[in-house]
């Protein structure tokens, strides 16, 4: 058997769309199979996008996702795409399309030109938010679409406003990205103590963001999924880095919760 997980996070993108009853392009990865079984359609989509949560991370410290898991209706282990650096990934998950597909095969931010979910969904009359920090990919590459977007210094600035919108009621789509796993990850390694805070925090607000969904959508059919991009692995000891085509900086945990 494979070390590596077999659903490609490019499935992402045509999940989203036919949830939502659009129809993806011709050339975007089909849908997952699994999700589709489990929730035919839904008219409200949250993505939260945590980034760099490994695999291994999930495995290693299942006790942090004990609460959290007791309110997931699907568990999916994911492939990353190559090389697994944050633009790259992102843009392929909502893309739907193979790096050397979308164009962003490296640690660069380019706006992409190719058709992504933001742009279907828009299109298809239909109202889709990204909240995410200045500087970062999400904030980026996916930039001059119909959508709005909502760009802040802070995560505790995105947290906030990203509840603020479940609670207006408005989108049929949000996707929110938090970039401190990742950033602790790099500097402490994966497992050191703030990369660890910061993974007990993502959780934390994937719980706080879950409550105020049943809270405010509740006249909706809603897929809420927490996703992140890639892994990680440590180097030097004390450092981390992800980027190589190996199990733990490919392979990702996707969890779904249908309201
Ligand atoms: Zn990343």
């Amino acid at each position: 058997m494979s070390d590596f997980n077999q659903i490609c996070i490019t499935q992402t993108a045509s999940t989203i769309l036919t949830l939502l009853g659009i129809a993806p392009t011709s050339q975007m990865a089909p849908p997952i199979k699994q999700v589709l079984d489990c929730q035919g359609s839904c008219d409200r989509i949250f993505i939260y996008n945590p980034d760099a949560i490994a695999m291994w991370i999930y495995e290693k410290y299942a006790d942090y996702f004990k609460e959290m898991e007791k309110k997931i209706d699907l568990k999916l282990p994911m492939l990353s795409v190559i090389p697994p650096v944050t633009p790259v990934c992102f843009a392929s998950m909502y893309s739907g399309l193979l790096p050397a597909e979308h164009g962003i095969q490296k640690y660069e931010k380019p706006v992409l030109t190719v058709p992504t979910v933001f742009d279907l969904l828009s299109q298809a009359g239909k109202k889709a938010a990204i909240v995410s920090t200045e500087g970062d990919s999400i904030s980026k590459i996916f930039l001059n679409r119909k959508i709005d977007y909502f760009i802040y210094p802070s995560k505790e600035a995105c947290n906030q406003k990203a509840l603020a919108l479940i609670e207006q009621d408005c989108y049929d789509m949000i996707v929110l990205y938090n970039g401190d796993y990742d950033y602790q990850m790099h500097r402490h390694a994966p497992e050191g103590k703030k990369a660890l805070k910061a993974l007990q925090e993502n959780i934390a607000t994937f719980k706080q963001l879950q409550a105020s969904i049943q809270k405010y959508w509740s006249a909706h059919q809603i897929t809420l999924t927490f996703a992140p991009d890639h892994g990680c692995h440590r180097v030097c000891g004390f450092l981390g880095n992800h980027g190589k085509n190996l199990p733990c900086d490919m392979n990702i945990m996707h969890f779904y919760s249908f309201l």
